[in-house]
């Protein structure tokens, strides 16, 4: 039966034992004359070179941007705040993330939410809105019958869309809009472009708040740099962009610099669009060159607005409106000090609205969607700060987004590794779209190499 998650469970298996025959002598022996290069150092990377690493492995990381982390991306703002431009949550079922966190000494705060709701110009405070009875309840069932689910059932959802699932299945009026809005939220485009199998799997295999459970003090950047300081930072070459990979005869990676390095295997943890502008030697199989061409990522903007003063109070606050600033929610939670960030979190058509607007317009439409529960709160605005995934040069989106029909016929396909070289990150991913998924696919891929 096939299931997300289960991949995690058998790849952990298949880990350890691999670990076990690591450990023989004669194994650590051939390891130490092996070389690897790692491309990318996001959590996928990093995760695959620190496995490498402690196995005995030469390693040599090569990221095209000025830092480590890629989409997970720590910036610092006012008076010792920290917010989060790109990868925010970290769940309670991500159990890798938090054994990595506590290897490394580094804290996991409660990021959990309570939502808030803007409907048709109304505000209802967290607690005092939800679905109508009769959707709760078929919500409920559908959510317990994923377990019986056969394989032919996830195959058959995977040939529509989440929000066709949704409607067949009796949800309409409000309860539809408000799931849409909360739902498109996740995935970071409208739930009428997500296959239904990818968003099921997803709601019947997470945590109860949706894996919006925890995050790094300091920062989610922070497990990044440990993990680079474990490695070793001479090992990391930073502002490398690989633009060929020749496997003819031996391996060699090119950069756009003009150095040109040799392994014995390669590791390939970038996006499917900087996957794209790879020159390969020789060139990648057809289907997966086309795979590459099909999938999308999603458009996810962040306006980070820093306010004077926490007016909204509650530490827990997040809010779902019908209006174009979609989602909000505190991004300085468990963060003392009497300033905070709110975020503006916009994906899709309102993620590129948002990302071509100027301050002064987003500040305005912020402070007009929130006038119903807070009053005027522009004068209380000190900062902005504006990231936009969708034309991020190197990923072209935020993560991977799953249509209809995609989910088992592209994913294996990018999976395969192609001669020397072994593919990671979370677009690969069981927990596909989540830090924790980048993590698995690295080092899976570093067992497979070890
Ligand atoms: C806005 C946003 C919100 C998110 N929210 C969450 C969340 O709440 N919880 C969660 O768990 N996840 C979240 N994610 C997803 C999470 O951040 C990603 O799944 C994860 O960080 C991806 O890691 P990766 O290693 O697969 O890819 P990346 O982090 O993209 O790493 C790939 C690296 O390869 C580099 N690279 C690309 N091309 C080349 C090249 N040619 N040569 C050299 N280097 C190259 C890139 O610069 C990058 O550093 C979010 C992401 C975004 C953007």
């Amino acid at each position: 039966m096939i299931t997300r998650r289960r991949f995690i469970k058998q790849a952990g298996m298949t880990g350890a034992g691999l670990l076990l025959t690591a450990s023989l002598p004669a194994r650590l022996t051939a390891a130490f004359s092996k070389t690897v290069i790692c491309i990318g150092a996001g959590l996928a990377g990093l995760a695959a070179a620190y496995k490498l690493k402690q196995a005995g492995y030469k390693v040599t990381v090569l990221e095209s941007r000025n830092r480590v982390g890629g989409r997970v991306f720590s910036h610092p703002v006012a008076n010792g705040l920290v917010i989060e431009l790109g990868g925010e949550w970290v769940g309670n079922s991500h159990t890798r993330m938090q054994e990595l966190c506590s290897g490394f000494g580094l804290e996991l705060l409660n990021n959990q939410l309570d939502t808030h709701l803007i409907y048709k110009g109304n505000y209802s405070p967290a607690g005092k809105w939800d679905y109508s009875e009769p959707w709760k309840k078929k919500w409920n069932e559908l959510i317990a019958g994923y377990g019986q689910l056969s394989d032919a059932d996830k195959q058959q959802l995977d040939q529509y869309d989440w929000w066709r699932y949704l409607v067949n299945n009796g949800c309409e009026g409000r309860d539809l809009e408000i799931r849409e809005l909360l739902d498109s939220t996740d995935f970071g485009e409208s739930i009428r472009h997500v296959s239904a199998f990818a968003a099921l799997a997803e709601y019947a295999e997470s945590s109860e708040k949706n894996e919006m459970d925890l995050k790094i003090k300091g920062g989610n950047q922070m497990l990044a740099e440990k993990l680079a300081d474990a490695i070793g930072r001479e090992n990391i070459l930073l502002q490398h962009t690989v633009t060929k990979i020749d496997q003819k005869e031996k391996v060699t990676v090119s950069c756009s610099n003009g150095k040109t390095f040799s392994a014995d295997k390669i590791i390939c943890t970038v996006p499917t669009f900087a996957l794209s502008k790879i020159q390969w030697l020789p060139g990648l199989p057809p289907e997966k060159t086309a795979a590459i061409n099909e999938l999308q990522y999603a458009r996810i903007n962040k306006h980070a607005v820093v306010f004077k003063e926490r007016f909204w109070k509650e530490e827990a606050f997040d809010l779902i409106s019908d209006e174009m600033p979609q989602y909000f929610y505190h991004a300085t939670k468990g963060q003392p000090g009497a300033e905070g960030v709110l975020i503006s979190y916009t994906i899709g058509d309102k993620a590129a609205v948002m990302a071509n607007g100027t301050n002064a317009v987003n500040a305005s439409a912020i402070a007009q969607t929130l006038a119903p529960c807070f009053g005027n709160i522009q004068p209380l605005i000190r900062q902005q700060v504006n990231y936009y995934w969708g034309t991020d040069a190197i990923s072209q989106g935020a993560y991977a987004l799953f249509g209809v029909n995609q989910w088992f016929r592209l994913r294996p396909v990018l999976a395969e590794p192609f001669l020397h070289t072994h593919f990671a990150g979370e677009h690969l991913a069981d927990w596909q779209g989540f830090i924790e998924g980048a993590v698995n696919t690295g080092e899976v891929a570093a067992r497979q190499i070890i």
